[in-house]
């Protein structure tokens, strides 16, 4: 099987990229960040954001199911409820990124990602999917950009979801996620040692769409 892994922080540009080069290359894209928005949403519903201890309690409870329509499209299911859109929200993009430096949650999402790589071609996004999840896919892509157009690329997309924020505080939670996922003691967000660095700030969506196309293609095993 192909493996792609794709790592970088949040607005990178990473899902909207991968998505198109998955379908470009028919293989299956995996958006892992949305098992820890799950997580977060159920921790959420049951009240137990801030307690490490009850998230942990809660992870024996709950079964977190990745589906993919015919188009290939990802859903993602919460003891059986279909919580794809439910878990777009800046409230639990914060609870995702809360809930992902807790150990025994990164480990029960770790086997259901890896099985959904040993049975299909996949294109894989997260923030230690190089270093943890997938050490042998190849090629290794590192995704960047800078904080403000990252923050910016966010902004407009939650502001054409209906979604009100302002740039300012879309950019304090960039700047606040960028920190949490980067300084927490398990599986911090950085590229591993063969990863190929792509610097997506100034490219328009196309540019970068084909720089990652060439750069997998040229690279995949
Ligand atoms: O990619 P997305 O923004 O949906 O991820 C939400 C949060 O989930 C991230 O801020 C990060 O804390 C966490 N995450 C992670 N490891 C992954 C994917 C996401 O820790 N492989």
């Amino acid at each position: 099987m192909i493996n792609v892994a794709i790592d970088g922080p949040a607005g990178a540009g990473k899902s909207t990229i991968a998505k198109t080069v998955a379908k470009t290359l028919g293989f299956i894209y995996v958006d892992t960040g949305a098992l820890y928005r799950t997580i977060a949403l159920s921790a959420v519903r049951n009240g137990v954001i801030d307690s490490r201890e009850d998230i942990v309690k809660m992870l024996d409870k709950i079964d977190v199911k990745l589906g993919f329509d015919e188009t290939g499209a990802q859903c993602v299911y919460l003891n059986g409820e279909d919580v794809s859109s439910l878990i777009r929200t800046p409230e639990i993009s914060m609870g995702a990124s809360k809930v992902s430096s807790i150990m025994e949650v990164r480990d029960y999402l770790l086997e259901l990602q890896r099985s959904i790589a040993r049975e299909n071609n996949v294109i894989m996004d997260g923030r230690d999917i190089a270093t943890v999840v997938l050490p042998n896919a190849k090629p290794k892509i590192f995704l960047f950009a800078t904080p403000e157009c990252r923050a910016e690329r966010r902004y407009k997309e939650l502001v054409e979801k209906g979604e009100n924020v302002t740039y300012e505080d879309v950019l304090a939670d960039v700047n606040q996620r960028d920190y949490q996922d980067s300084h927490r003691e398990i599986a911090p967000l950085k590229p591993s040692e063969d990863s190929v660095m792509v610097d997506t700030s100034g490219n328009t969506l196309e540019e970068s769409i084909e720089i990652l196309t060439n750069i997998i293609k040229e690279n995949m095993q």
